[in-house]
């Protein structure tokens, strides 16, 4: 009964963090669009530029009270708003479940707790990158900046476990970011060359880079090959309800982004069902 009680109390307050957190991205988001540098000086409203006060940025809830609408000028906030938030939370929660569930059992390891650190910071830039590319074709190098910060962050985590558990360092551990990197940029820059940058942009390419760097060999594979399978899925979708036409541009980036939270959430499920299988 006690270990239940802590169970929700510690998924509820991840919750709200990643909300928080989402707040912050939806911000970084904004001024990215604007063409600003991210965070910095106050919140305001994008369409009458009244500065926003703390009870106007509380995550969703604002949104609910406030029905959708900006409390000075009436005009409507964008639904990207809360929905950026919501998936921060629910992923904080599932990357908390995936990478540390002992934490909900309120066991406390600070290498574990720094790997989490570091694939919340990754997932903050995928949700990012994930908006920018869909609603201006652009990857930001700041999100790109942020997401290899949290690779570093997860290495060096992984690296100190095993020196402080074990005595040594696991070489594995260290070369496997650098081949799935390395392979998954090598893949993607020859692509890019050979269509001369018609079939992807160069943005692609780094977000790539920085999904190897992060996943490693393995993963990135099962990240790539799925994001070409949800962005093929979707692009005979489109064509077929006639939205698009086969030459119109569909940006890669959000189907990259999908591939790689597939990998981290799924990859170990997909490895096991690949080996039974026996392909
Ligand atoms: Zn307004």
């Amino acid at each position: 009964m006690i270990i239940e009680i802590s169970f929700w109390f510690v998924l509820i307050a991840i919750f709200v963090f990643g909300l928080i957190a989402g707040s912050f991205v939806n911000c970084a988001i904004w001024r990215f669009g604007a063409g600003e540098s991210a965070l910095k000086g106050r919140s305001y409203c994008p369409k009458c530029k009244h500065q926003l006060s703390w009870f106007d940025l509380a995550p969703v809830f604002s949104f609910l009270i406030l029905r959708g609408k900006c409390r000075y000028c009436q005009k409507p906030i964008s639904w990207q708003y809360p929905a950026v938030e919501l998936a921060m939370g629910g992923l904080f929660c599932a990357a908390a479940l995936t990478v540390y569930p002992a934490i909900f059992g309120g066991r406390i390891s600070p290498f574990l707790f720094l790997e989490l650190a570091a694939y919340w910071l990754f997932l903050a830039a995928m949700v990012m990158i994930f908006v920018a590319d869909w609603r201006w074709y652009l990857i930001p190098d700041g999100a790109l900046i942020a997401g290899f910060f949290a690779a570093l962050i997860l290495l060096g985590a992984r690296m100190a476990k095993d020196w402080f558990l074990f005595g040594q360092i696991d070489i594995g551990v260290a070369i496997d970011p650098l081949i799935g990197a390395a392979f998954a940029g090598a893949l993607f820059l020859a692509i890019f060359l050979a269509s001369r940058g018609k079939w992807m942009g160069f943005g692609d390419v780094k977000l790539v880079f920085l999904m190897g760097f992060f996943l490693g060999f393995a993963p990135v594979l099962a990240a790539l090959f799925l994001a070409n399978l949800f962005g093929a899925i979707m692009g005979i979708g489109l064509i077929c309800a006639k939205k698009k036409k086969m030459s119109s541009q569909i940006p890669f980036g959000p189907f990259l982004v999908f591939g790689a939270l597939a990998a981290i959430f799924f990859s170990s499920a997909m490895i096991n069902w690949y080996l039974s299988v026996g392909i």
